[in-house]
């Protein structure tokens, strides 16, 4: 049985102070029907961990060396002092806007995993490759891409969030249905890397314009395991809308 998991993306939103207000407001209602979470923006990290009792702080990106000359960035190492071991690796918006790479995403998965942290990877197809057709082949493509060198024990712990770019922040969803149909497929994909008892564990999300509405029919299908939520995860009342939608 996969416990869901609801994490937020809060993006480039939200000041410590907002932070701070957020969490007082939504972390006591948190409950154990999921696994509930956000994922801040590096400045808010040691605060929201500091404040937060029930729910997840992760991170929303990562470098995949141990230190050194990278202007910017941020090392495993800093995220595990303050105690924050949740990171989103390979989101469309930085495979899009921040160079991101298959290649980047798999070097970071494995800096994650053996660091004993745990990745939230995002896989999806653009729009053009939906209309294309090929949605399938993209995510399997990615999905095998970020996977490699990656051990069978720590695959089990990896969380995949299906993002299709299209749905992302366009108040458009794909249809559970499609939802499902893609998610399926990319768990036979990691069936097929590790084998079905490995695929049974994986936790894969769906995300893109989910709303508190929409969670718990979501959740329904078989293979759909969470959400990645980005603009409906920024506002109080409706992440504690979708806390109540799965009690
Ligand atoms: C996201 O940023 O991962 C996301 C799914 O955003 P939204 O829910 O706003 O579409």
């Amino acid at each position: 049985m996969r416990k869901p998991i609801i994490v937020g993306n809060w993006k480039m939103n939200k000041t410590i102070a907002e932070t701070k207000a957020f969490i007082e407001a939504v972390d006591p209602a948190v409950t154990d029907k999921a696994d509930w979470g956000i994922a801040t923006p590096y400045l808010s990290l040691a605060t929201a961990k500091a404040d937060a009792k029930n729910l997840i702080i992760a991170a929303e990106n990562c470098h995949f060396k141990d230190s050194g000359a990278y202007t910017g960035e941020v090392s495993v190492a800093m995220l595990k002092e303050i105690g924050v071991e949740w990171v989103i690796l390979g989101h469309s918006e930085r495979r899009q806007y921040f160079a991101e790479t298959d290649e980047t995403v798999n070097a970071k998965m494995i800096q994650v995993l053996t660091n004993d942290m745990t990745p939230i990877v995002c896989v999806g197809e653009t729009l053009e490759q939906y209309e294309e057709g090929i949605t399938k082949d993209v995510v399997k493509t990615q999905t095998v891409a970020a996977f490699k060198d990656v051990c069978p024990k720590c695959a089990e712990r990896v969380v995949i969030a299906y993002e299709p770019v299209w749905a992302i922040g366009t108040g458009k969803t794909a249809t559970n249905e499609i939802a499902q149909d893609v998610i399926g497929y990319i768990r036979s994909v990691v069936a097929e890397l590790y084998g079905q008892e490995v695929a049974d564990k994986v936790r894969i999300q769906y995300g893109g314009s989910v709303k508190p509405a929409g969670l718990k029919a979501l959740l329904e299908q078989p293979d759909i395991d969470g959400a990645l939520v980005g603009g409906a995860s920024l506002v109080e009342d409706s992440y504690k809308e979708m806390i109540a939608a799965l009690d």
